[in-house]
């Protein structure tokens, strides 16, 4: 197994001074999946001002010194260093009391969550004394020891659980699996700001779909106030693992409102945006604690779910200069259904040089040259615009100017 240079370094350090350092957790069971980890996490016998005297003259950042953990950034890498540990009581199903620093090992991978969690790697050898890698190779996501004490003392667990089960996709062991739909209630004591990192990886694995169909109960106490059917978990499955497109689909309204009849002239109705709707999700959106970028996206979706399909090459111009054409491409991979995957194909293959004012070969000035003032100004670029983007004027200066002198004086 090749580790990252930088951490074996620091554990190199911890070594050399005398104290027993392992590669612990995700880490090892990513490599052993053989993929590439996202973050280190090493276990040490050492005791933060050990290791950081240990680790000088690299960075070492002040994690949470209480709970033993110090950021040790080696050439840019942060890689977290946690003195072996082992947890008082729990309080209200989500965080120790207190937390006893041990010299032993077996002790600090006791406290860890799953099998496939709990396993380290020191100098070549495997240490695996829960079973991990027998659940790594059959799929499967345990609890490290009886589950019913372990889901209770941290409620998270049951969504960390879900989370890898849907990310590997995983079968949830049985124990573990009986316990986390009897104990979903416990959820409801977590803070989102613990929740909602779990949550966005669980809709994101590949087994999402899966995991929501064998465990509702859990869904049910997230967002009690849906009522998830099949549809939105299949919309769900369907479209790409990106958290707002997901998050969309799940949030979409279960009848879908009849599309309006569109005539052969299109027309743009701002009316199709249901900014009902939109007030009516924004409490689960708040609540999530998304970023602002995130609940932005997700609301468009969601506000433009009556917007029929763009049946001709000149709706389709339309619907993607009115949209922008990051909403419209996402758009289309929500609201699935043949005539959205043609959208998108044709809106992915097509070259549509001009969707945007600024890209209009005139400008305000020469509307204002050919005799416009004020709002007319915009006005009149948007239905030019409207004009152009439909493929119904071509983009040139001299046919739009024309428009323009002639519109001058008209309402
Ligand atoms: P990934 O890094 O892929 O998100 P991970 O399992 O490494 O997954 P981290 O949050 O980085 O998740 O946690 C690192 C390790 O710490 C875990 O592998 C596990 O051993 C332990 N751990 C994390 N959270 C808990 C918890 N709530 N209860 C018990 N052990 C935990
Ligand atoms: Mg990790």
């Amino acid at each position: 197994m090749k580790w990252d240079h930088r951490a074996l370094w620091v554990m190199e350090r911890l070594e050399q001074a005398g104290y027993q350092a392992v590669l612990v957790g995700g880490c090892v069971r990513d490599k052993l999946l053989g993929k590439e980890p996202h973050d280190y996490d090493i276990a040490t016998s050492a005791l933060p001002q050990q290791t950081i005297r240990a680790c000088t003259p690299a960075q070492c950042i002040l994690t949470g010194e209480r709970h033993g953990t110090i950021t040790v950034v080696v050439e840019g890498l942060p890689v977290e260093v946690t003195t072996f540990r082992r947890e008082g009581t729990y309080l209200n199903h989500r965080s120790p009391e207190q937390v006893f620093f041990t010299k032993e090992l077996e002790e600090d991978l006791t406290r860890r969550d799953f099998t496939v969690n709990a396993m380290a790697w020191e100098k070549g050898n495997i240490l695996d004394i829960f079973g991990g890698q027998r659940d790594l190779e059959a799929g499967v996501i345990r609890c490290v020891g009886q589950p019913q004490k372990r889901l209770e003392e941290d409620a998270l667990r049951i969504l960390r659980g879900l989370r890898l089960a849907a990310q590997l996709d995983y079968q949830v062991e049985e124990e573990t699996g009986q316990v986390i739909g009897e104990q979903a209630h416990l959820l409801s004591v977590l803070p989102w700001e613990r929740i909602t990192p779990e949550f966005l990886r669980l809709i994101c694995g590949p087994g999402a779909g899966r995991i929501w169909r064998e465990f509702p109960q859990v869904f049910q106490v997230l967002f009690s106030e849906l009522t998830l059917d099949e549809k939105q978990i299949l919309g769900m499955e369907r479209v790409p693992p990106q958290v707002e497109l997901r998050l969309a689909a799940l949030l979409y309204p279960a009848q879908l409102q009849v599309e309006l009849p569109h005539s052969s002239t299109p027309v743009w109705d701002p009316g199709w945006y249901d900014e009902d709707y939109v007030h009516q999700s924004q409490p689960i959106l708040d609540r999530m604690k998304l970023s602002q970028g995130q609940k932005r996206k997700v609301m468009h979706l969601l506000g433009w779910h009556r917007l029929p399909p763009p049946l001709t090459m000149e709706e389709q111009g339309l619907w993607m200069q009115r949209l922008g054409t990051d909403l419209f491409f996402d758009l289309c991979l929500v609201r699935q259904g043949t005539d959205w995957q043609k959208a998108y194909q044709t809106g992915k293959t097509l070259s549509h040089p001009c969707l945007t004012i600024k890209e209009l070969a005139v400008n305000g000035h020469d509307a204002i040259q050919a005799g416009l003032h004020g709002p007319e100004v915009g006005a009149v670029l948007q239905t030019l615009l409207d004009q152009v983007s439909m493929g119904r004027l071509e983009n040139k200066r001299d046919i739009l100017f024309q428009i323009l002198q002639d519109k001058q004086g008209r309402p």
